[in-house]
């Protein structure tokens, strides 16, 4: 049985404060909950370290927005997987598509990060997704079958039992367009396939696929329902407590 994963990127949102707030909020709102799903928060990396505290003896995990691919050295800005383990996160998100456009990301760069954060022990969640104008002239699959490639070229069958795949179609995130969930579905039953054909039946049924792109309390439980999509990478609704406790509950 897979793992359905609810989880919150914050991008670069929330100064420490803000942060301290947030998950306070969360935490208290999670006391009685019993979570059908793992509960996944991505902080800013200046509020990781008191992330890690503030969640210690609850259900909510900790995870980074991005990593270096490098372990140390002369490059000033960058972050790496072990400096993010010393801090507490179990996971890193890869490829995310800002990332890939207002970053230039390639499928090259984010295939070496995903291979550095599993030899750190770092679990990737591994993103993908098309334009809106990759969608319209019909090329969606060439483009995830190129970015599942490429970003998981080299990466074993043992490993995959600890990545996490995001497809987050672009055109559907922080605009309030949803894939409608027939979309989503057809999208991750192709990426499952695909998995199926690079690595095995039980390594395609295995891996964790969420959806992200506009996630809020009121879609999740059609999206979730489908039987390909595993949780929810969200975005804007999980800056709010409540909201992102809706998209919990939801599964
Ligand atoms: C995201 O950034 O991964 C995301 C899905 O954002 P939003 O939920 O705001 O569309």
């Amino acid at each position: 049985m897979r793992k359905t994963v609810i989880a919150g990127n914050w991008k670069m949102n929330n100064d420490l404060a803000q942060s301290e707030k947030l998950i306070n909020e969360l935490k208290n709102l999670l006391q009685n909950e019993k979570p059908n799903c793992d509960v996944i928060i991505y902080p800013p990396y200046t509020s990781l370290s008191e992330a890690s505290k503030l969640i210690k003896g609850t259900v909510i995990k900790l995870g980074a927005q991005n990593m270096y691919f490098e372990e140390s050295g002369a490059f000033t800005g960058e972050v790496s997987a072990s400096m993010l383990k010393s801090v507490g996160c179990e996971y890193v998100i890869l490829g995310h598509s800002e990332r890939r456009t207002i970053f230039e990301e390639s499928d090259e760069v984010i295939n070496k990060k995903i291979k550095k954060a599993l030899s750190a022990r770092l679990k990737p969640i591994f993103c993908v997704g098309e334009l809106l104008s990759e969608r319209e002239t019909g090329i969606t699959n060439d483009v995830i079958k190129r970015q599942i490639l490429g970003g998981l070229n080299g990466v074993t069958e043992e490993e995959m039992k600890n990545i996490i795949i995001a497809y987050e179609p672009v055109w559907a995130i922080g605009t309030g367009k949803t894939a409608t969930p027939s979309q989503a579905q057809e999208v991750h039953e192709f990426i499952r396939d695909l998995i199926q054909i690079d690595y095995s039946l039980e390594t395609a049924n295995d891996v964790t696929i969420q959806y992200g792109g506009s996630v809020k309390p009121d879609n999740a439980k059609e999206l979730l329902s489908q039987k390909d999509i595993d949780g929810a990478l969200v975005g804007g609704a999980c800056l709010k407590a409540d909201s992102f406790l809706g998209i919990i509950k939801s599964v």
